[in-house]
């Protein structure tokens, strides 16, 4: 298995270290137009392989040495600066994805290659790689809401006292501000929310979710404040979708990919079946009638936004 890391910056060094300890790769090539930087990547992580895994990792200086990927991981681009929202970075990461995705076509196999979009605004971007790269929908795949699921979930693992293992809980729509928590899906341990709450007797009241909610949705806000920009928690995110992918799991994710056609058709994170051939399957999960309509919301900002460019 080969992968191939384009933008080799806080995120893509990131997601490079989770890629190498998966164990899943033979071979990592990292691409970078700051050629210095994406060399200095791979002596470090070659470094560490030493303690890992033999895993051969290069920095290359051209697209051509991406050929033979089977997995295309896009990372490169602006990050949010404090105060920033993911949206602020639509025109500016636009032109990076123009830049990159025509390239990478160049030199992969159509038929095979799996497109994974990092870069922000998450979902505009995956609608602008899947149009530019003429691929199936199903294997240009943003992380989407991954990383804010797993927020949520490992804050109510915290609230609850129960391990993530055994909790599903989901953020939809937008990967951003927009994104909805879906506390109607919340199961824990396959018994619905409420019902948990009851059988264990602690209380989860309205003023509670809406501190998660905010917290949720926030996280990403509180980390750059904090460390300038976020990467461990989305390099954990792309590992688990490689995972998803190379062993074809069928697991359910909430990834974002293109849905939809002509002007409906619109990119935002769902529950969707991830397989060896990407998503294979959009599933609907339980929502109220705020929440629908929160997501419908979400969706028609993302359209409006690819809308822009
Ligand atoms: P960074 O500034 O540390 O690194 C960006 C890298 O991209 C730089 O090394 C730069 O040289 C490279 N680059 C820029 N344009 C390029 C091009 N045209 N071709 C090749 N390389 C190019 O930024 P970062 O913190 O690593 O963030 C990268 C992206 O990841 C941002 O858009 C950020 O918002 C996004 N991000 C997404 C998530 C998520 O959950 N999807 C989480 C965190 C960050």
């Amino acid at each position: 298995m080969k992968i191939a890391i384009i933008g080799v910056g806080s995120v893509g060094s990131a997601v490079a270290t989770a890629v190498k300890n998966t164990g899943l790769a033979h071979e990592i090539v990292l691409y970078d137009r700051d050629g210095i930087r994406a060399r200095a990547a791979a002596e470090d992580l070659g470094h560490a392989s030493a303690f890992s895994y033999d895993i051969k990792i290069t920095a290359v200086s051209n697209y051509r040495a991406i050929r033979g990927s089977d997995i295309v991981i896009v990372a490169a681009g602006a990050n949010q600066k404090p105060g920033e929202t993911r949206m602020d970075l639509l025109h500016k990461n636009t032109a990076v994805i123009q830049d990159i995705i025509p390239r990478v076509i160049d030199n992969v196999d159509p038929k095979n290659v799996k497109i994974i979009i990092v870069t922000n605004p998450l979902d505009v971007m995956v609608m602008l790689a899947q149009k530019l790269s003429k691929l199936p929908a199903s294997r240009v795949i943003g992380t989407g809401t991954m990383l804010d699921s797993a927020r949520f979930k490992i804050i109510l693992s915290h609230q609850l006292g129960i391990s993530t293992r055994s909790i599903t809980s989901y953020v939809l729509g937008e990967h951003g501000d927009s994104s909805v928590v879906n506390w109607s899906s919340v199961s824990i341990g396959g018994i619905a929310l409420d019902d948990f709450c009851k059988q264990s007797k602690i209380s989860l009241p309205q003023t509670t979710r809406r501190t998660i909610e905010h917290r949720v949705k926030n996280a990403a806000y509180e980390i750059i404040q904090g460390r300038g920009a976020t990467w461990d928690g989305i390099g954990g995110a792309v590992a688990d979708l490689l995972h998803a992918i190379i062993n074809d799991e069928r697991r359910i994710l909430t990834t974002s990919i293109v849905d939809g056609i002509g002007k409906n058709a619109v990119a935002m994170s769902l529950p969707r079946v991830v397989g060896e051939r990407g998503v294979l399957m959009n599933l609907r999960s339980k929502m109220s009638a705020e929440e629908s309509a929160n997501l419908r919301k979400s969706g028609k900002i993302i359209r409006r936004n690819f809308d822009l460019i």
